[in-house]
């Protein structure tokens, strides 16, 4: 038995998730590790800020649908990857151990790169997140 764990639940972990549990063996495990328990249709961001749709419109829980999958998931941010031990160190939770690791944790936003650029603090809005489609 292999076990493979996602490492992330947006559109490229997702879809990583469904795929690889569609083309492994029967016995072969797979695993999603994300920090947050939905998951957000990104592109739908600018309706949620013009009020065109609501939230619920574009998010998905993601533990029944990955049940349905038979795949296993974990709703936890990771702390700290430890490839030397082929294992994903959790924030307040115990670690995971993989056999093969995808890793579609995405971009990080570095708005603090540019002087007064950004929702916090800075002079710009942002719809990069579902947050700030609806507070933006
Ligand atoms: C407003 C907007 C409109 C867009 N429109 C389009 C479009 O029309 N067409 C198009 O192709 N693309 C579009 N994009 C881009 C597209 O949404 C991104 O390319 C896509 O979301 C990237 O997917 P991803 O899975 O790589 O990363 P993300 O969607 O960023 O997902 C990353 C996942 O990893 C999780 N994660 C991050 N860090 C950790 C951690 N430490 N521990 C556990 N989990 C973690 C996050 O919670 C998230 O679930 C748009 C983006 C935005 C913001």
């Amino acid at each position: 038995m292999a076990h493979v764990v996602v490492l992330g639940a947006g559109p490229g972990g997702a879809i990583m998730a469904c795929d690889s549990k569609d083309q492994l063996r029967f016995e072969d495990k797979v695993t999603v590790v994300t920090k947050g328990p939905q998951y957000h249709f990104l592109p739908s961001n600018p309706w949620i800020a013009a009020g065109w749709r609501a939230r619920k419109d574009m998010t998905v829980d993601l533990a029944p649908t990955m049940a349905k999958k038979g795949i296993d998931f974990i709703s936890v941010a990771a702390e700290k990857l430890l490839p030397e031990e082929n294992r994903i160190a959790l924030v307040d939770w115990p670690s995971v151990a993989y056999d093969y690791l995808f890793i579609a944790s995405g971009p990080e936003l570095a708005f603090d790169e540019v002087q007064g650029l950004g929702p916090d603090g800075g002079h710009t809005q942002s719809i990069c997140h579902v947050d700030q489609g609806e507070t933006g």
